[in-house]
């Protein structure tokens, strides 16, 4: 083990594993737009499989996916329920708004997690003065939540209430596979529940770009438009499509130990005496809250002296994730210095 730096920031900052890069290279490929693209095909469809939905649209990131699913859900002058730090709403640049002229209805959750009772009494009633309401969207696991993980009964409760206003039902999975090995959850249970689901490859799953839109297979023909519009349709994609399959195979039982790291990671932050709360972890994302006294600044610079690369989440709060990179090597380099501080 080198001494390089360790880079805490995200799951997204993993680079191909020498066999994912092997698959890669092996990729059969062709021009995706004239849909010609084997791979893309044959991971479109696995990723589908996995969730019990008709069919999948490849994209290079989770923020077009979300986009085009809120795109083709809604029309403007309608609103998209969410919660008030889902990453469609704070994280994706103002898109619903500038992608899809729609306004959005802002549920405060716990962690990130909305109740039945919650999404129903914001569905607006009919009224010339109000938006429409077109689109119940939920996160999970949450990001900003800490990575929590929804209740599947709880989950089951807000499509019964999605369904009975006959309303679409999203999902963010950008997390989905931390939340299915986190709970021993099935896909195809989500599938059931969602009309569709963004999945992310370029996440825990460790490959370096993607992310695959799941729906019926008429909603997935129409999002092709959509996806065009906003300069997605890629050309020979099956060598990034090769990544996903590759991580779909490999990298999903794994999430396992990065959620055990975490874990390990809550247990030294507890102990440390900057730290005043942990979130508690659910899966590969931990949440902390240091003394008021203390800067998320000055922490930060004191983990950077030992190579460690972390983010700031508020003026007190810091973020720490493990992925394909963190090993148990690394964990005891990160646990070393927490204990110095
Ligand atoms: C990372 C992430 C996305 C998508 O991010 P991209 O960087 O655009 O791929 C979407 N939702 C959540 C909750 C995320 O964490």
């Amino acid at each position: 083990m080198t001494h390089s730096v360790i880079d805490l920031r995200s799951d997204t900052v993993t680079r191909p594993t020498p066999a994912m890069l092997e698959a890669m290279f092996r990729a059969a490929v062709g021009d995706d737009v004239y849909e010609e693209d084997p791979t893309v095909r044959a991971l479109e469809q696995e990723t589908a499989a996995r969730f019990g939905l008709e069919a999948g649209l490849f994209c290079p990131s989770g923020t077009m996916t979300n986009q085009i699913a809120i795109k083709a859900h809604t029309e403007p002058m309608s609103e998209v329920i969410c919660e008030q730090t889902s990453h469609i709403y704070l994280w994706e640049v103002g898109g619903i708004a500038f992608h899809s002229g729609a306004s959005v209805a802002l549920l405060a959750g716990d962690r990130g997690r909305l109740t039945a009772p919650q999404v129903e009494a914001a569905i607006r009633p009919a009224n010339v003065h109000y938006p429409i309401t077109r689109l119940i969207s939920l996160e999970n696991t949450h990001n900003r939540g800490g990575g929590s993980c929804y209740a599947f009964s709880e989950l089951a409760a807000v499509a019964e209430v999605a369904r009975r206003h006959q309303l679409p039902l999203h999902l963010d999975g950008a997390r989905i596979f931390n939340a299915l090995v986190a709970t021993g959850q099935d896909g195809r249970e989500y599938g059931r529940l969602f009309d569709t689901i963004s999945v992310c490859l370029s996440k825990g799953l460790g490959a370096p770009v993607g992310s695959v839109l799941l729906g019926s297979r008429a909603f997935i023909e129409k999002t092709k438009r959509i996806r065009k519009v906003m300069g997605g349709g890629m050309r020979q994609a099956g060598y990034l499509a090769a990544a996903g399959l590759y991580a779909l195979e490999h990298h999903v039982a794994r999430l396992a130990d990065d959620h055990r790291r975490a874990r390990e990671l809550s247990t030294a932050l507890t102990a440390c005496p900057h730290v005043a709360e942990v979130l508690p972890v659910e899966t590969n994302l931990v949440i902390f809250r240091l003394h008021d006294q203390q800067p998320a600044a000055a922490f930060l610079a004191h983990l950077k002296q030992h190579g460690i690369r972390a983010t700031s989440f508020g003026p007190q709060l810091i973020r720490f994730v493990t992925h394909l990179d963190v090993d148990d090597t690394v964990l005891a380099r990160v646990e070393a210095a927490l204990a110095t501080l």
